[in-house]
């Protein structure tokens, strides 16, 4: 039996406004990215970043949503 609490998918993405200028990291972009993607674990914990333009931002969180990663949107934060 599984746990209450189990959760199958330990990691949700963050998505935040980029606060410094940086290239969007999708190969072959050369858009200026906007945004910032983080992976975190379970515990908000930080795994790993990556700066994204507009449109590959939504590409990933379109890809992490059907993975079943829980995307937390923090663009208005900043
Ligand atoms: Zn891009």
């Amino acid at each position: 039996m599984l746990q209450p609490d189990f959760n199958p998918a330990p990691v949700a993405v963050q998505i935040y406004r980029c606060g410094y200028v940086s290239q969007c990291k999708a190969p072959r972009c050369r858009e200026r990215a906007t945004l910032v993607a983080e992976k975190v674990d379970n515990a908000g914990r930080h795994v790993r970043q990556i700066e994204l333009c507009d449109r590959h931002t939504q590409v990933v969180i379109a890809r992490e949503r059907a993975r079943g990663i829980e995307i937390q949107d923090r663009r208005d934060w900043r």
